[in-house]
């Protein structure tokens, strides 16, 4: 329990330097940091961290490593060669409880730019929103991350424990990038990644995976149709399959307590179809990627298996695919989902936290997306608490995020970190 004149002062000084931390954020959403990008803002991060007085470690993603590792996502040519950054501090005299602060840099490509009102990355405020790539999905919550630790030292004080700042690549991909920070060996007594939950604490989150379908077929001049096999035609016939196979998995989620009220907790999305080559001729060819995720408890590696049988017993009996079998290739995510087991250490003070700032109690829900959180609770197990802004179209058009929101949550991480760590007196 914090004393409440601390609580004030620690309120009063995230507000003090909430007008840099905007700005800090708006420098992050400049960065055009899509998939294999990251590098610059990478090395910005670094100089930042390394600004603030912070020990400084950056590593490259260990292959063969992650290869051995069975949540490591897939590599592909599109993986990113980023590295991946920590600060660390370290207090005077080690009495709290250790903290990694986490956060992805990696952002998912804006999409045609004239279906933005503003540039996707020009970090343009209107009224209390942040518009912007990435602002939202998660550069606000780096930068809230940053600043929790900046409102503490304003005031004179810092955490009384190590505090693991991570700043990792293929979030939106794979999943390597926290993986690659647990298998760099840093552990610590609890994670907070502060996503876009719209002030609420991930209570149980599905996994994920990634998987491509190549059809190919004999093509022809379309006059003479009959005899040739068109590969997308196929390819829908097969999106047809695998919609069937996602049906089944949701109604499995009877008796799934923070599944079985959702209406469509599993998500099947053809995220991605390219195919043919010219407009009379039968495509010979056809792409889909496709990404689909998966109830915590259920390992990746049966849920792979799954939607194989489903291409291959499908395939068996259609006429073309019979003869010329998909390609299946998993190219990304293989990850297993978690559930954040109640009644935590690390719970109750983000608890409390979150009280103080917003005077309201801390709600909980599931996620139906992949979050990083799941390395810390799988691998570390370590309360993995994943909790952040409110925020508008991640991953669509107009994507923004709360400032009043980011700012309040700001508050709850620095109160979380004085309770979790405990706090000394900077070093003068
Ligand atoms: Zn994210």
């Amino acid at each position: 329990m914090l004393d409440p004149a601390l609580v004030e002062k620690i309120k009063a000084s995230v507000k003090a330097g909430f007008a840099e931390q905007v700005a800090y954020t708006q420098e992050l959403v400049r960065f055009p940091s899509t998939r294999g990008d990251e590098h610059a803002i990478q090395d910005f991060i670094f100089q930042t961290f390394r600004a603030r007085g912070l020990a400084m470690e950056r590593f490259e993603m260990d292959r063969e490593a992650l290869g051995r590792h069975p949540g490591a996502g897939r590599f592909s040519e599109t993986h990113s060669t980023a590295p991946i950054v920590v600060g660390i501090h370290r207090p005077r005299a080690e009495v709290g409880r250790s903290l990694i602060l986490q956060a992805h840099v990696d952002v998912v490509p804006p999409g045609p730019a004239d279906m933005w009102t503003h540039p996707p990355f020009d970090p343009v405020i209107e009224g209390d929103w942040l518009f912007g790539r990435g602002g939202c999905d998660m550069k606000a919550g780096h930068a809230a991350n940053l600043y929790a630790l900046d409102a503490l030292r304003r005031i004179g004080l810092q955490p009384a424990a190590t505090v693991y700042l991570q700043s990792v690549v293929e979030e939106e991909s794979t999943g390597n990038g926290a993986l690659m920070t647990h298998l760099r060996g840093y552990r610590a007594d609890a994670a907070l990644i502060p996503e876009p939950q719209g002030e609420r604490l991930a209570r149980a989150n599905v996994g994920v995976l990634w998987f491509q379908v190549e059809v190919r077929g004999h093509p022809t001049h379309v006059s003479t149709m009959g005899a040739g096999a068109n590969a997308i035609d196929a390819a829908y016939r097969l999106i047809g399959a695998l919609r069937l196979l996602e049906a089944q998995w949701n109604e499995r989620k009877a008796g799934r307590p923070h599944f079985e009220n959702e209406v469509h907790p599993i998500n099947l999305n053809v995220g991605k179809i390219e195919g043919g080559d010219w407009a009379s001729s039968v495509p010979a060819w056809c792409r889909v990627d496709f990404r689909i995720s998966i109830y915590p408890g259920v390992d990746a590696a049966s849920a792979a298996h799954e939607i194989e049988q489903t291409i291959s017993a499908f395939s068996r009996e259609d006429g073309f695919l019979a003869n010329n079998p998909p390609r299946v290739a998993f190219n990304g995510f293989f990850a297993e989902g978690y559930e954040l087991a109640p009644g935590s250490d690390a719970e109750r003070a983000l608890g409390e936290a979150h009280a103080l700032a917003f005077g309201a109690p801390l709600k909980t829900a599931m996620t139906p997306a992949y979050l990083d959180a799941r390395v810390y609770a799988l691998y570390d197990k370590i309360p993995a608490l994943c909790y952040g802004p409110v925020g508008h179209d991640a991953h669509g058009y107009d994507e923004r995020v709360s400032l009043a929101s980011v700012e309040t949550v700001t508050q709850t991480i620095a109160l979380f970190i004085s309770d979790w760590c405990g706090v000394e007196a900077t070093i003068s």
